[in-house]
């Protein structure tokens, strides 16, 4: 496999965890103190819009121009949310992270809350991952201890707390304003946007949401600068590097820290080792179970937001699931629309009756008992959900239904003609 930088996992060991000595000893802490003696929060700021950087929560929206939404310089209580709420099937990244090296996540939150003004921070943590919270508390005690959080930090005169929220343990709650609701300790319901949380976030005062790994980008960026960050991805559009979580039918599920813009062909077949016991390869989800299907027509596309929205997909959270030749897409995509339909919060009718009904209209096509008229209505259902659910849960859900309806209709239509599963 080839050698390719690596800056999120450089400190990344089979089994170990770096604290805070071994964190310095490779740069730890010292995008902070640059930022803190060396920069104003606004340089800070314009650097991380000029590095490119993209939400590495799955939207990849644009960091920089996110926060230039936020107003940093307004007095008043204002606030940083990072999500570590990650239950995105096939997503186990910021996991790894956590895992690897807590540190980077907790320096992270100190820099993106000084370029922000906000004095008080919170990570909110998926329920089942109790280590890496725990590992987050540990690096927290211990940059307080070191000076980089808490009263003063580095004899700057600001000041900043982060709290460590264990999440109540749905898939909502991943979505920012449900997050927020969750934080706030009140029943978890998106809340519409606009407002967005840049205006009115948490307890009503102005408020940005973040992902982990985007959080742990920024000292990297700050210390390397914003065209250093640009250059690491392999393609003009693209910028920086990305954790891609491999899974499925591949010689090699692990998480991997590759380049944005590498094509796929790389990732599945020298990355992933291919398809495993020398298999075909038929499809992959990209970006997580909420993006659409990639197929043998699709090798060549690079792998970064812009490319992959022009090919029909997202690359949401980089999270690769292959399938092999023998896997029947109809199982895959009821797979997933179950895990959707259980996970809606029942807010709004597309949804929580949208789902439930392509989830049986699927369930009846796989078990052999489906008609033709179902494929339409499946078609139906994927234009009457799209677009008008109250946030991106059924939006998600509608990714692989997409894809099985663009690409594997004919899969479908052998269901029907042959009235069982043909796999
Ligand atoms: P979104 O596109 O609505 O928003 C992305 C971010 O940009 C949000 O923080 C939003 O507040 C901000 N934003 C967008 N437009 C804005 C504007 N005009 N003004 C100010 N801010 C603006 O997407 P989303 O609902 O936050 O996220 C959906 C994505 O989450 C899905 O695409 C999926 O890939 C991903 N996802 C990830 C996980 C995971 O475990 N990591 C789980 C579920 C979903």
């Amino acid at each position: 496999m080839p050698d390719y930088p690596q800056i999120l996992f450089k400190n990344r060991r089979p089994g170990e965890t770096v604290f805070l000595d071994g964190f310095r000893q490779t740069g730890g802490y010292q995008g902070l103190e640059k930022a803190i003696r060396a920069m104003t929060p606004l340089e800070v700021r314009e650097t991380v819009k000029r590095s490119g950087l993209r939400g590495r929560g799955g939207a990849g929206f644009s960091t920089g121009l996110k926060w230039s939404f936020f107003p940093a310089d307004q007095p008043g209580d204002k606030y940083l949310v990072c999500n570590c709420d990650e239950m995105e099937p096939g997503t186990y990244k910021d996991r790894q992270l956590l895992m690897a090296d807590p540190h980077q996540l907790v320096e992270g939150v100190i820099l993106s809350a000084w370029a922000l003004q906000v004095s008080e921070a919170y990570i909110f943590i998926r329920y089942a991952y109790e280590q890496e919270a725990r590992n987050l508390e540990r690096a927290i005690v211990e940059a307080k201890e070191a000076g980089y959080l808490g009263t003063d930090i580095l004899d700057s005169g600001w000041s900043l707390q982060i709290h460590v929220h264990r999440s109540a343990g749905r898939y909502i709650l991943g979505e920012e304003t449900a997050q927020l609701n969750g934080i706030e300790g009140v029943r978890p319901n998106p809340r519409s946007k606009p407002p967005f949380p840049a205006v009115k976030g948490l307890w009503g005062r102005p408020t940005t949401v973040n992902n982990v790994e985007t959080l742990a980008d920024v000292p990297h960026i700050i210390t390397g600068g914003a065209e250093w960050f640009k250059n690491l991805a392999r393609n003009e559009i693209g910028a920086g590097t990305k954790l891609f979580g491999l899974s499925g039918h591949l010689e090699r599920t692990e998480c991997f820290e590759l380049p944005v813009g590498i094509p796929l062909r790389e990732v599945i077949f020298e990355v992933g080792g291919g398809i495993r016991g020398g298999g075909e390869f038929k499809a992959c989800l990209p970006g997580g179970a909420s993006t659409p299907y990639l197929t043998r027509e699709h090798l060549d596309v690079a792998m970064d937001f812009d490319t992959l929205e022009a090919a029909g997909s997202r690359f949401g959270t980089a999270g690769v699931t292959a399938f092999d030749n023998d896997t029947c897409m109809v199982a895959v995509t009821l797979n997933l629309i179950r895990f959707f339909a259980r996970e809606s919060c029942g807010w709004c009718t597309p949804c929580r009756d949208g789902l439930s009904f392509v989830q049986w209209l699927l369930e009846e096509i796989e078990a052999g008992r489906g008609n033709m008229e179902q494929i339409e209505m499946l078609k139906h259902q994927r234009r009457n959900i799209t677009g008008r659910s109250f946030c991106a849960l059924a939006e998600g859900a509608m990714g692989p239904l997409d894809g099985l309806l663009r690409l594997f209709e004919d899969e479908l239509e052998e269901h029907v003609r042959k009235g069982r599963c043909p796999f």
